[in-house]
């Protein structure tokens, strides 16, 4: 199976038809069905490693003022504690709390409602710690790398570029700290040069680009992933809204 990461910006992706929900539609059409899903969000960021492990994972609105449109709609994909008890096996010694409270948040199922609109794969939500350094979400990624040979999609989703404190909603593409910065982490994983993606905080507009870790973490963990033979290519590529978001998204494998 390949691995994914999706920028997801705003949840109205969820309900809308947008050039980037079309692309996601096209991203689950283009791949064999995975038996289950590990997906890593951004929303989703916490104190400790974690995997989701209910059956029944609640669609959790983590959003204020949308529609009620997007505050009724389920994502109704089962869970897979089997899969979750596997991922922390593989994690492991790093310890992985097995959630029952948590489900799946916005990050995973605005995404996922197009991706697989069918809401028939089994979700396994995983949390991105909060504690811990770029490297050591790169080598937990790492870890998760087996269950691609075993039919699961390894998926996360955050954004390359994320500063909601900037973002213009008049504004069209973005601002050039927010081009120079999604540039540089296109290059970065065109070169494969996962050194440049760890160190994200030393380039120069990272803070102005990625003043938050928890959009930018969900990166790592695909890059992670990435075996030396897999072929990358875009899901989303550029996505510059409001300024100050990237849709930017892709694929390896
Ligand atoms: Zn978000």
């Amino acid at each position: 199976m390949p691995a994914v990461f999706v920028g997801h910006g705003s949840p109205m992706n969820a309900i809308e038809d947008t050039p980037y929900s079309r692309s996601w539609r096209a991203l689950g059409a283009s791949m064999p069905r995975p038996r289950a899903i590990l997906c890593v969000s951004a929303h989703w960021y916490r104190r400790g490693t974690a995997a989701t492990a209910n059956e029944r994972p609640r669609t959790i609105h983590d959003f204020g003022n949308f529609p009620r449109k997007l505050h009724e709609m389920q994502y109704p994909a089962p869970g897979d504690p089997a899969l979750a008890a596997e991922a922390a096996r593989l994690l492991a010694p790093t310890p992985v709390d097995l959630d029952t409270r948590w489900g799946l948040d916005h990050g995973a199922w605005s995404v996922l409602a197009h991706v697989f609109p069918k809401a028939d794969i089994p979700v396994v939500e995983l949390a991105v710690d909060e504690a811990k350094s770029p490297q050591e979400h790169f080598d937990l990624g790492a870890r998760l790398r087996p269950l691609r040979n075993e039919g699961v999609l390894v998926m996360a989703t955050g954004n390359v570029v994320h500063n909601l404190e900037r973002m213009n909603p008049s504004m069209q593409g973005g601002y050039d700290w927010a081009e120079r910065f999604d540039r540089h982490i296109r290059e970065s994983l065109e070169q494969g040069d996962a050194g440049a993606l760890v160190d994200y905080e030393r380039h120069p507009d990272a803070a102005l680009a990625a003043p938050d870790r928890d959009h930018f973490l969900p990166i790592v963990y695909i890059a992670g992933s990435r075996r030396d033979d897999d072929r990358l290519s875009w899901i989303v590529d550029g996505g510059l809204e409001m300024g100050a978001i990237s849709m930017r998204a892709f694929q390896v494998g």
